[in-house]
């Protein structure tokens, strides 16, 4: 069953035969009565702002969403003994690795608050796994992108901010031309190199996990991408060969907060976990995203709900 405020999220994204309730995660009697009334033994925990330079100008928003609401969740979760936890963490909790591709041990050591509050959320798994027997899974996405494969469900954000849908977009003439954030990074084509990793598989990694969830005190953290890096303008030549248009481009300064490189060593997830990449490259990724695009021009239609 999903709970959801539908600040950011979109009813239309949850099948009309699953349980769901429309209530804030802060509302700790209200999520309580759920986890009770649901019979709920585990909790994914999906919910955060996630907009990085919203996170540097208005940090507030993010702690007391990221933070704040999750601690409530928490203690929702441990007054009626549901004592199984997914927790979406980020490689920005990483902040710019010393060393790639990135493990799960490299020093964290986030560049903005976004990344500080997922990071502020692990450390708080870690003391309530000690003191209270809770079981964890962090994992730490890299760039999640692409849409179910038929299309049928995507990405809706407002505003838009990736990379993947404002290049499908701009060359759709949905949108202006796409700024091209930084071309003289020390990468072979000066572009940010980033690990794109599909939806799908990130979930297999969520259902792979709950059996090892079962050993009270667990805290398992790990790293998902395909560990293939891209640079931006790879991914859109990747939009222009699946599209079989052009991506209309204006180059722009770099934004703030982005590190030049960012991909992922997944060995950990592979071994422990049995994890396997389907979509392992960046064509069969933005395919995915292209079929939900190109023919969901307004999402899923609930924008000024
Ligand atoms: N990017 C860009 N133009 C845009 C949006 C993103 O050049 O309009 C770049 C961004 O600077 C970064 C990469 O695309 O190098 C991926 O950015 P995105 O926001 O998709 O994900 P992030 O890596 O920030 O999580």
């Amino acid at each position: 069953m999903v709970v959801d405020n539908l600040v950011y999220g979109h009813r239309g994204a949850v099948a009309p035969s699953v349980p769901f309730h429309e209530i804030s995660l802060g509302d700790e009697a209200a999520v309580r009565s759920v986890l009770e009334k649901e019979r709920i033994e585990l909790v994914m925990h999906f919910a955060a702002f996630c907009y990085v330079g919203e996170s540097v100008t208005d940090p507030l928003k993010y702690y007391l969403n990221n933070v704040s609401a999750t601690l409530q969740l928490l203690k929702a979760m441990l007054a009626v003994d549901v004592k199984q936890f997914v927790f979406s963490s980020t490689c920005a909790t990483f902040g710019v690795p010393d060393r790639l591709p990135m493990t799960e041990d490299l020093p964290q050591a986030p560049i903005n608050p976004y990344g500080q509050t997922k990071l502020d959320v692990e450390n708080v798994l870690k003391a309530l796994a000690r003191a209270y027997g809770l079981s964890f899974a962090a994992f730490r996405y890299f760039n999640a992108a692409g849409a179910a494969e038929d299309g049928s469900i995507g990405e809706d954000h407002d505003p838009e901010t990736h990379l993947i849908p404002l290049a499908i977009d701009a060359a759709l003439g949905r949108r202006p031309p796409l700024r091209l954030f930084g071309t003289d990074y020390p990468t072979p084509d000066g572009t940010c190199l980033r690990d794109y990793v599909h939806v799908d598989d990130l979930s297999r990694a969520h259902i792979a996990v709950f059996d090892r969830l079962t050993k009270p005190g667990t805290g398992l953290f790990y790293n998902l991408g395909t560990g293939t890096p891209n640079s931006n303008r790879e991914v859109i030549r990747a939009v222009e060969r699946i599209s079989g248009r052009k991506v209309p481009l204006a180059e722009a300064p770099r934004r703030a907060g982005d590190a030049p490189a960012l991909y992922a060593d997944s060995t950990l997830a592979r071994r422990e976990l049995g994890w396997k990449v389907k979509f392992g490259d960046i064509e069969s990724i933005v395919d995915t995203a292209w079929k939900w695009h190109s023919t969901h021009p307004k999402g899923f239609g609930d924008r000024n709900r």
